[in-house]
């Protein structure tokens, strides 16, 4: 855990105790802070009060004396309209921040008090719309391969509080979600990366320009920012930062890092390098993963790993569960679970990666549905939907390729191994071909979230093909 002091004697509120929310409480309370907190719900109040945490309902605090409130991301800040306990706060004044800011001011605090300058305690910050648990994840390892100290938390895995204490050298490298960036005005990494920026989350920000906003706020404060140059609006974040290296999986660079036929490239001074292929890396399929590798590698290198240590250590890399996580195969057939793509920019590159493809699509579809992928439907042999979606995407398909309204994850996977099967016993040899779970939506018509229906679907195919 991380104490934080900078609130020593002072009376906070919090609002929403899920993990994070726990673990921010009891750093404050650990740091010397007197707290109210309290939840909507009664399940995690009492969760709370049984760790030890004081729960109040905040509309009957003394509002004079709270220094501030110290809000969970999951809650709205503006959009659709402010949670009451943001109403409260603005009514008396009183500041809004989240966990982060709490850690950047803690580390900022510490940092003078022990006289450390920003390599004594740098912090790795990840951030945009798709890949960052994977570009954090991939980072972590590539570190920890070398044998640094490093602390991986923030919006993946452990909350940024929970994570272990500042010591001299120790590296965090903390993933960041645009809720997060809301709530840490402060926030000074030491390196920032923006893997992308595509429209998403534009209920909770207003606008598009918010979002991206938010995100360049954080590389703006960067020391030095890592960014890719493959969609506009990081193109554009990128113009305006000085301390900064580009990458590409898309082009080649003339200063940089590109991606080229599986193929990690550094360009320096005009001179290009060649650094490691991906190609059976299967923790790193895909283009997009082409990405997070380029930007992973950067960041290690910026931090003064050695490069010939990071390829080995590249080809070691678990992967992360569902994202193109391979959880079985018969024969050429392949079983990938991406259930995390939950829109359309995240099933993309998952399409992009196999030539052959049964796809297992649907649940609570986002705004726009699957319109983004049309220039993916000749690979796909045939569509299984499921879910809320299923009647929707099969419009959207029309008689662009075969579709089945399987509507359960079950019904689904069965009728793609029959067909898989079929396929290859008659017309299509024996190429390599993926049953794919890149549903393009939300979950929760079905599963409790991404993670539950990832596990389903896994599970699913253990007892198939252990029955055979
Ligand atoms: P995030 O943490 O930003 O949600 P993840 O690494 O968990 O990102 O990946 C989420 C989904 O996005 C996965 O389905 C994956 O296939 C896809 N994805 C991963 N990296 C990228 C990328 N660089 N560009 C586009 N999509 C990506």
């Amino acid at each position: 855990m991380i104490p934080v002091s900078c609130f020593k004697d002072k009376h906070v509120a919090l609002f929403g105790l899920g993990g994070s929310g726990i673990a921010t409480a009891q750093a404050l309370m650990a740091g010397g802070a007197k707290i109210s907190a309290f939840d909507d719900k009664s399940d995690p109040c009492e969760r709370a009060r049984a760790a030890g945490i004081p729960i109040a309902d905040l509309h009957h605090l003394d509002w004079k004396r709270i220094s501030s409130l110290i809000l969970s991301p999951g809650v709205p800040l503006t959009h659709p309209a402010p949670h009451w306990s943001v109403a409260l706060a603005h009514h008396h004044g009183c500041e809004i921040i989240g966990d982060i800011e709490l850690f950047a001011r803690e580390r900022r605090q510490f940092m003078t008090s022990q006289g450390w300058n920003e390599q004594d305690c740098p912090v790795i910050a990840i951030t945009g719309t798709n890949g960052k648990s994977t570009t954090t994840a991939l980072i972590a390892h590539l570190l920890r391969s070398s044998n640094c100290d490093v602390e991986m938390g923030g919006n993946i895995g452990t909350p940024i509080l929970a994570l272990g204490e500042m010591k001299k050298g120790r590296i965090y490298v903390i993933e960041c979600s645009s809720y997060q960036i809301d709530l840490a005005p402060s926030m000074h990494p030491t390196l920032g990366i923006l893997t992308n920026i595509t429209p998403d989350h534009i209920d909770r920000h207003g606008t598009f320009t918010h979002y991206c906003a938010l995100k360049e706020r954080l590389m703006t404060q960067s020391r030095q920012a890592i960014l890719t140059l493959d969609d506009a609006p990081s193109r554009a974040i990128a113009e305006r930062k000085k301390e900064k290296i580009t990458v590409s999986a898309q082009k080649r660079l003339d200063e940089g890092w590109f991606f080229n036929k599986s193929h990690l490239f550094k360009v320096h001074h005009g001179k290009i390098l060649p650094i490691v292929g991906l190609d059976h890396i299967t923790a790193l399929r895909g283009v997009h993963n082409g990405q997070n590798a380029l930007l992973a590698m950067a960041a290690c290198e910026a931090m003064g790993v050695d490069q010939s240590r990071l390829q080995t250590a590249l080809q070691h890399f678990p992967g992360l569960p569902h994202r193109m996580e391979e959880v079985g195969r018969d024969g050429p057939l392949l079983f990938i679970n991406d259930s995390k793509a939950t829109n359309a920019q995240a099933t993309a590159p998952a399409l992009a990666s196999f030539e052959h493809i049964y796809w297992i699509a649907g649940g609570v579809a986002k705004e726009g549905g699957i319109e983004a992928l049309k220039p993916f439907f000749n690979k796909i042999r045939k569509a299984y939907l499921i879910g809320d979606a299923a009647q929707n995407f099969c419009q959207t398909i029309g008689d662009s390729l075969p579709v089945s309204l399987s509507m359960t994850l079950a019904t689904a996977l069965t009728q793609a191994v029959k067909d898989a099967k079929t396929d290859m016993t008659t017309k299509q040899k024996a190429e390599e071909a993926a049953i794919l779970l890149s549903p393009a939506c939300a979950s929760f018509d079905q599963f409790t979230n991404y993670a539950s229906r990832g596990d389903a679907f896994r599970l699913l195919v253990q007892n198939l093909l252990r029955s055979r």
